[in-house]
């Protein structure tokens, strides 16, 4: 057992105890579970990039031969190492290798910058860092912040630093990871101003895959394109690429989630399903009028990770030639999922039910006492695949969890007579700009190292493409500071771009409650309805 563990919140023993006799959890390590996708699948094609293809055996091979390589280097069971990787198949190998050493790998986003790296780093204590050309400054800038960061592999040009090519080594016997163990980190969509580390066991995300295949009905013959950023645990392993491994089909990857791009991708590998943020789907929508593109082995899109409006649901699957489904969930675990099979009303007005017999849910007023049937409330969560708290934060599990265990999602649902649920609102304090999620408190706490801030306020403004976009409030110091100035310090400071905000409005006032607090829905409505706050406005973007 590595050394993490201590640092979560394991499943009590007696619950353990019961999934693994019901069968949830199976004992399999991820590592392991590759090795047995290689020896049904071995000359089947497993990833597609570009030109490149990669057999089942090419890929185990090439996970074995890197962990040989990490573990030579230095990297050890139960340390943790930052990966930041577009989705190329070297992700899908590193994830492999480092499981396979006994270390857990830590998932930035593409488009994290200094700001969120050095965040990850001193979160997870990183010792290593895998990262594409691209990116090398980041890691320079990490390693002189860190000094415990003492490895950095580069996929390409390596600037100085450790090709990945040359890591690999004959493959050498290592000790198996306890299944009970965690695997890797997801990050959490945050309520808080940075994102908390999401341990995942071996045995959760193993019976995630599983289950999610089972749902989606996914087999060997499905051929799925992973677009979203690969470390997104819906992209990841709703089913995502990983399940799609597990059964034994192919992941095309690809890094930009363009029509023209995708749409050539899905009639040249003959793309069976994918999974999309709203975002994409409307883009895609779009364009796909106009395309000369050859569609029509695309069975499944599963949509979620962002509400999805009714109107857009509806017209997806007729315009693709494919049955939408959705799917609802978070990095901490819990999922829905509709089916293929649901009728058409409940694929368009619901994101599905629980994937699991062993979820338990209860729908809650303001008081945590159960609201009827059919009442909106909020989502408690907990069971096979749903953490029990955060890495190192015991503070913030207190009041992320109930005293028995249950996550407190955030989220506003509504369960329909089907037995589906509606997902009808958030109650916690985070935006969702497209498929990304930004923390209000985070942007602020960046904007308030203005000298010329006084004090400010980040709320969602209604967008038609990507349901919301940020709009930061400022009461200012004197004269205000140019908009552009303040995205500009942010940009310096090293924070990714999806969080500059899209409008910033300088008011005398920020508008405060009975309670004093400021009053964020007030914000929100003169925002929607277009109404100016305050005296002065100044919007850009
Ligand atoms: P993350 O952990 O980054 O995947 O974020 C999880 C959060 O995204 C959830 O708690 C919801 O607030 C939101 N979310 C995910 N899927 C959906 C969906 N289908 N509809 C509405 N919100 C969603």
């Amino acid at each position: 057992m590595s050394g993490v563990r201590a640092d979560c919140t394991p499943w009590p023993e007696d619950v353990a105890a019961g999934y693994r006799r019901a069968g949830y959890w199976r004992g399999d390590d991820l590592g392991t579970l590759l090795s047995g996708w290689a020896a049904a699948n071995r000359d089947r094609t497993a990833l597609v990039h570009r030109d490149r293809r990669v057999t089942y055996a090419e890929l185990d091979e090439w996970a074995h031969r890197l962990a040989a390589g990490f573990a030579e280097r230095g990297i050890r069971p139960g340390d943790r190492v930052l990966v930041q990787l577009p989705n190329i198949p070297e992700f899908v190998a590193v994830h492999f290798a480092l499981l396979r050493a006994g270390a857990h790998p830590v998932f930035a986003l593409p488009a994290h910058r200094a700001t969120e790296i050095g965040h990850l780093c001193a979160a997870s204590g990183a010792v290593g860092y895998v990262v594409a050309e691209g990116q090398v400054e980041l890691a320079a800038r990490a390693g002189e912040a860190f000094p415990a960061l003492r490895h950095v592999f580069v996929v390409g040009e390596a600037g100085g630093f450790t090709p990945l090519a040359e890591v690999e080594r004959d493959p050498v016997p290592l000790p198996r990871p306890d299944p009970s163990d965690v695997a890797f980190f997801l990050l959490s969509g945050g309520t808080t101003a940075l994102p908390k580390l999401v341990p995942r066991t071996h045995d959760d995300y193993a019976y995630q895959l599983r289950a999610s295949v089972e749902v989606c009905s996914v087999t060997a013959d499905d051929v799925y394109l992973a677009v979203l950023p690969i470390e997104f645990n819906l992209s990841l392993g709703c089913p995502g690429a990983l399940g799609t491994l597990h059964a034994g089909g192919t992941v095309v990857l690809v890094e930009e989630a363009t029509a023209g791009t995708c749409f050539e991708l899905v009639e040249r590998e003959r793309v069976t399903f994918t999974a999309l943020a709203p975002t994409i789907v409307r883009l895609w929508l779009d364009e796909v009028a106009w395309t000369s593109r050859d569609l029509s082995s695309l069975r499944t899109v599963l949509v979620g990770g962002a509400p999805l409006p009714v109107e857009l649901a509806r017209r997806t699957g007729p315009a693709l030639g494919c049955v939408l489904t959705q799917s609802f969930g978070m990095a901490e675990g819990f999922l829905l999922y509709s089916a293929a099979s649901d009728d058409e009303e409940t694929r368009t007005t619901t994101q599905g039910r629980p994937l699991s017999p062993a979820d338990e849910l209860r729908i809650v007023d303001d008081e945590e006492r159960d609201v009827a049937p059919g009442e909106a409330g909020h989502l408690l969560v907990r069971g096979p695949y749903t953490i029990r708290g955060y890495f190192r934060s015991p503070e913030h599990n207190a009041k992320a969890f109930t005293a028995d265990g249950f996550y407190r999602t955030g989220d506003i649902v509504r369960l329909t007579p089907s037995g589906s649920l509606a997902v009808e609102g958030r109650a916690k304090d985070v935006i969702i700009r497209g498929g990304d999620k930004i923390s209000p408190a985070e942007v602020e706490g960046y904007l308030l190292e203005h000298p010329a801030v006084r004090q400010v306020a980040v709320v969602a403004m209604p967008d038609d493409l990507l349901g919301e976009r940020t709009c930061a409030f400022v009461t200012a110091v004197g004269d205000p500071p140019a908009a552009v100035e303040l995205k500009r310090m942010l940009h310096a400071r090293g924070v990714a771009d999806f969080k500059l905000p899209d409008r910033v409005e300088f008011v005398d006032a920020l508008p405060l409650t009975p309670l004093g607090k400021v009053d964020r829905g007030a914000l929100r409505a003169a925002i929607a309805t277009g109404s100016r706050a305050g005296d002065r406005a100044e919007r850009n973007r």
